[in-house]
């Protein structure tokens, strides 16, 4: 059995929603912030899915100092003692300074975390569920604890966690020597590995690419798409670095009928990019961009995530020369929203390029990570300005004010501006792609948004 912890800042439904999922009024619920104190466990019931949850209610208002640490140690031994985070955000009321606060702990510490929106029954969450999008934790779910909306969505984001706990369970220890780490989710911070998903479609190649990279035959490969495999993810050490690659091929074992493969290994994928941190998508060379490496792509791109681009069996090329332009501009036309990411060339089988795509994530992932000083910002937003002035509507130049840069992971940025509603896409565009020329930020979604200023 997993333990999620049910963590966010005061009054955004943390108790109501322990409530729900324990079925007993354990916790206290109130108006006011707070009620409930320290942590309390219980064991949830989620339609046939059981887990311990873990409420971390019992936080009076962050208003001064020490709040604020404690708080602060609270979550963190939550977060020590799950498996899961559950992190928790009012839709109703937006994303706060403090919700930053907590975002900030889970990403640093919390090997897995999924986001929900609470209080989104009705249309009064809408704009707070697209806020919480921003904060680089994947895709919120819509929920309403109190209404009980939302919980088969969010049964089955828990349901593969719960089955790869079952089944690190029933295995126990095997007699292999198997490094294969099942589900492994245990360690936290300072050196957390840095979490890359290898995502592609069935005999892209993904599991003879980790293969390669753990110089061993140690996960099974072989010519059938959808072959029997239960790898989740492998820990290694790339130039004193730790980092974890999860193969998507986990899920597939369920696809005992050939043509739910598709579907399977997209619904795969997409759990794949969410506890990741760069996505790597592994395309075969003879048939890349198809259908399924395309929504991959996307999502990964929407939610947040470092992503680089692997075209493989490159051996088997002929005319490479020509090959790679044809790539790139099918690249360039097919994935527009991902015109930043490295395109790497490899072959997982003899091991060309593999080097140069370890290179690719790790610097993607920088990037991911980089934050630029205002003070640079500035400059570089009035330079902007100078060789190309926004638009004037009606006679009026729109006047950007003022950049700084909001988030990392990705990197998001506010321009703060006299009309942001009137300013052209293709404008946004032009600032888009100069902070990533300009700041070299290849392998990064970019978020940049406008607010009002008069
Ligand atoms: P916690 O302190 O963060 O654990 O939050 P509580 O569980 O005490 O809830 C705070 C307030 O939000 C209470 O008044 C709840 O009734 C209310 N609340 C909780 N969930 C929902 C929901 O889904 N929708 C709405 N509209 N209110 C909710
Ligand atoms: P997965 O389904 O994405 O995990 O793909 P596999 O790793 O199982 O590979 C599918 C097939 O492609 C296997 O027969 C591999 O031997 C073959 N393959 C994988 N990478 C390469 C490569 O770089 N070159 C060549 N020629 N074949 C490869």
């Amino acid at each position: 059995m997993f333990t999620l912890a049910i963590v966010g800042r005061p009054n955004v439904g943390k108790s109501t929603l322990f409530n729900r999922l324990v079925g007993r009024r354990l916790a206290l619920v109130d108006d006011q912030p707070g009620v409930t104190r320290d942590l309390r466990e219980g064991e949830a019931k989620l339609a046939d899915l059981r887990f311990t949850v873990i409420d971390t209610a019992g936080l009076e208002d962050v208003t001064d100092d020490s709040l604020q640490g404690r708080m602060r140690r609270l979550t963190e031994r939550a977060v020590d003692m799950a498996d899961v985070c559950l992190f928790v955000v009012d839709a109703r009321t937006g994303i706060t300074p403090t919700d930053e606060v907590f975002a900030d702990i889970l990403r640093r510490r919390a090997p897995r975390v999924i986001l929900a929106a609470n209080k989104a029954e009705g249309a009064a969450g809408e704009s707070g569920v697209l806020e919480a999008y921003g904060l680089g934790l994947g895709e919120p779910l819509r929920i309403s604890a109190e209404h009980g909306e939302g919980m088969s969505d969010l049964m089955s984001v828990l349901r593969p966690v719960s089955e790869e706990f079952e089944e690190r369970a029933r295995r126990d220890a095997p007699a292999t020597d198997l490094t294969v780490e099942d589900g492994e989710v245990t360690d936290h911070a300072p050196d957390k590995p840095l979490q890359i998903a290898i995502v592609g479609r069935p005999n892209a190649g993904k599991s003879t690419l980790i293969n390669k990279f753990l110089g061993e035959d140690r996960l099974l490969t072989g010519p059938e798409a959808g072959i029997t495999r239960d790898s989740i993810s492998v820990t290694m050490d790339w130039d004193g670095r730790p980092v974890r690659l999860f193969d998507t091929a986990g899920m597939r074992k369920k696809a005992k009928v050939q043509d739910k493969l598709e579907k399977l290994s997209v619904s795969d994928g997409l759990r794949a990019v969410r506890f990741a941190e760069v996505v790597v998508v592994l395309l075969d060379s003879a048939i890349p961009f198809e259908q399924q490496d395309l929504r991959i792509a996307d999502l990964a791109e929407r939610e947040g995530r470092a992503v680089v681009v692997a075209v493989n069996k490159w051996d088997l090329e002929e005319d490479r020369q020509a090959r790679l332009v044809g790539l790139k501009e099918s690249f360039e036309r097919l994935l527009p929203q991902l015109a930043g990411a490295p395109l790497v060339t490899v072959s997982a089988k003899t091991g060309r390029g593999l080097d140069r795509l370890q290179a690719a994530v790790m610097k993607a992932h920088d990037v991911w990570n980089r934050r630029v000083t205002t003070a640079k910002l500035n400059m570089w937003l009035s330079g902007m300005v100078e060789a190309h002035p926004p638009p004037a509507p009606a006679g009026r130049r729109i006047k950007l004010r003022y950049m700084t840069q909001v988030k990392t992971r990705p990197p998001g940025f506010v321009v703060m501006c006299s009309a942001p509603d009137k300013l052209s896409d293709s404008y946004k565009r032009y600032l888009v792609n100069g902070l990533r020329a300009d700041f070299d930020m290849p392998g990064t979604p970019i978020r940049l948004t406008f607010r009002s200023q008069a």
